[in-house]
């Protein structure tokens, strides 16, 4: 069993800590800051092997050398950024695998939002963490690549399994969801979700992890018939 922990940090990013039972590996997903992820293991009685990173963005990599420097942790990441990442200890691209105890995460290379951003798919559990690619109803900005690539990303995602549990790092949903409704006015599943976005942000509860089903129903960006179209909709969500 893979138990995976919300760590919100900054603004609205999420920091995910995933520990498998078996092994006792317990790994850190994109940490923005170290604290509260250290903070988090001590008070569950974890003790952090490994960092996961997706992408080089400080928001992603900050707590990267004081988590290290307290745990001794190996630090993943992807190939084509380890000149953003100078901590990085291993460095992984498409076709690699991490692991955590015996579980293996398959690494997706999905750039667009980075020119190096990479997800890790554990088949074994279901689960993907996704960094700043794709997010609940939303992808991430086209800072470094281009609408074709990130097209390719969404298809690529569509095609995990449905019951997969994606784990984004922002809380970006509320915001994406009412650009949604005016993406597809007519999509029902998307006012239904607008809705319950609503209600469960109004309580203060988070919205991710999302499922690959979930977003296959209701995100405009995964839902895009083209790259045009996923370019077009991108740019109106920029200005949104
Ligand atoms: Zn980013």
């Amino acid at each position: 069993m893979i138990e995976v922990v919300r760590i919100a940090a900054l603004q609205d990013n999420y920091i995910w800590m995933a520990h498998d039972d078996a092994s006792g590996a317990t790994v850190v997903i994109d940490p923005a800051e170290a604290q509260p992820v250290l903070d988090e293991a001590a008070r569950r009685g974890w003790t952090i092997d490994q960092i996961w990173n997706t992408h080089w963005h400080g928001d992603h990599t900050g707590g990267n050398a004081a988590i290290k420097a307290a745990t001794g942790c190996t630090i993943t990441g992807p190939a084509a950024e380890a000149d953003k990442i100078p901590t990085l200890d291993v460095l992984v691209d498409e076709g690699d695998t991490a692991q955590l105890g015996a579980i293996a995460a398959q690494v997706l290379a999905v750039p667009a939002h980075t020119a190096g951003h990479i997800a890790y798919h554990l088949p074994a559990a279901g689960i993907a963490f996704v960094g700043d690619t794709l997010f609940a109803m939303g992808c991430g900005r086209l800072f470094e690549g281009t609408a074709a690539q990130m097209w390719a990303n969404m298809q690529r995602l569509a095609a995990l399994p449905p019951e997969t549990l994606v784990y984004c790092a922002h809380e970006y949903t509320l915001s994406n969801a009412r650009f949604a409704i005016v993406a597809e006015p007519d999509n029902r599943a998307v006012a239904a979700r607008l809705a319950a976005v609503e209600a469960a942000r109004s309580r203060g509860e988070a919205t991710v992890p999302t499922t690959i089903a979930d977003e296959r129903a209701t995100n405009p960006f995964m839902r895009a018939g083209s790259a045009e179209e996923l370019g077009r909709r991108r740019a109106a969500k920029d200005a949104f």
